[in-house]
């Protein structure tokens, strides 16, 4: 079963549906709290997200390197949730929607 769905203002205006969701594993538990190649190069970084894949933590893309979409490219691996406390989202790399968790669809978020 899915346990994400596209987010309603997910910025696909024209309703683009994400078929990942629907084959995706169980989500992996995080390798690591820290984005591992930015250590060894010594730099910081904004966010971190988590792939629900493989659970490769890497940095975002408002960070200096970018390792989370490094990471999709090397491997292929199309969805990653945000790992910053309180984040309830993921993205899709392939069809660019931000996912939402099934169960906080009926949420108000205002
Ligand atoms: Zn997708
Ligand atoms: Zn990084
Ligand atoms: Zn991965």
């Amino acid at each position: 079963m899915a346990r994400w769905t596209p987010r309603p203002d997910g910025g696909r205006p024209e309703g683009r549906e994400c078929v990942h969701i629907e084959t995706a594993e169980p989500e992996a538990t995080p390798q690591s709290v820290v984005c591992r190649q930015c250590v060894v190069l010594g730099h910081d970084w904004v966010a971190l997200r988590v792939c629900l894949t493989c659970g490769y933590v890497g940095c975002c893309d408002s960070s200096r390197h970018g390792h989370a979409t490094a990471h999709f490219e090397s491997s292929g691996h199309p969805l990653m949730r945000s790992a910053e406390h309180g984040d309830e989202w993921a993205w899709c790399f392939v069809d660019e929607l931000y996912l939402q968790p099934c169960d906080v669809s009926r949420a108000s978020t205002g």
